[in-house]
């Protein structure tokens, strides 16, 4: 593997509805093909790779709770829908030549293995894709705490969040013309201005163990080669 790299070591978060592509319901099978792509591209540049995938696209707990379910079986769905993404994501990889492992916060002995931190790290070190399903494998907790856990157990250097926007708006600019869009922040910062990139306790997980996390634009081909490169693409949260 080359060295041209920034980086030896990421944890990429994708959320379920990064898998939707336009649709508004499963997994867009070109979507997460070009996803599988872009990530077998940075690992040939030598990069170690282990992604955190939501279940956004399938079943969010809080949402069946609003449907009258009750919250701990609801999250259950949700996680038990990260590991069908993750899954996926598996396949689309190995179709295209490289090698994952799907790895589960819930023990689901049949489908894929239990996450194991040492076996995970022994994993991205012999250069396959680690996917770390069903979140933390606890409810009330989403893949964004999950995310920025498995940075810090496997040591990564940058947990990356890929999402529709091109880094963090001081507001949605969707809906307004004037939202700033900043390039860096701390992560107090974050939380004092109540901007919506991360649930909390997944920024304050970041912040006490000085993770820095950079929030770019998944729709953009390369960016995540070029932040991989070391551009400064999107926005950077540090301690
Ligand atoms: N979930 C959970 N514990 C976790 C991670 C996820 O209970 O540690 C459940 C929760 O119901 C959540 C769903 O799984 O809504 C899908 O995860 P998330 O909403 O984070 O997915 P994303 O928004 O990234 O697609």
């Amino acid at each position: 593997m080359g060295s041209s790299t920034h980086y030896r070591r990421i944890l990429l978060k994708l959320s379920g509805e990064a898998l939707m592509g336009s649709a508004d319901y499963g997994i867009d099978p070109t979507v997460i093909g070009r996803l599988a792509d872009e990530i077998l591209e940075i690992q040939k540049e030598g990069v170690q790779i282990g992604v955190v995938i939501g279940g956004g696209n399938i079943f969010r707990g809080a949402g069946l709770q609003a449907n009258g379910m009750d919250r701990v079986t609801g999250d259950h769905m949700g996680m038990l829908a990260t590991v069908m993404n993750a899954l996926a994501m598996q396949d689309a990889l190995e179709k295209r030549g490289g090698e994952a492992r799907v790895m589960s916060a819930l023990p689901i002995h049949d489908v894929c293995e239990d996450f194991i931190r040492r076996r995970a790290i022994r994993h991205i070190e012999k250069g396959r894709v680690a996917l770390f399903a069903a979140g933390t494998g606890n409810p009330f907790f989403t893949t964004d705490s999950a995310a920025a856990l498995r940075a810090i157990e496997i040591g990564a250097d940058l947990l990356l969040k890929a999402t529709k926007v091109d880094g963090i708006y001081s507001a949605d600019p969707a809906r307004h013309a004037d939202a700033k869009r900043y390039d860096h922040l701390t992560y107090d910062q974050v939380i004092e201005r109540k901007l919506a990139v991360m649930d909390t306790a997944a920024i304050a997980l970041c912040r006490d163990q000085r993770l820095p996390m950079r929030i770019y634009d998944m729709g953009v081909a390369d960016n995540l080669k070029r932040i991989i490169r070391g551009e400064a693409i999107g926005t950077l949260v540090d301690p």
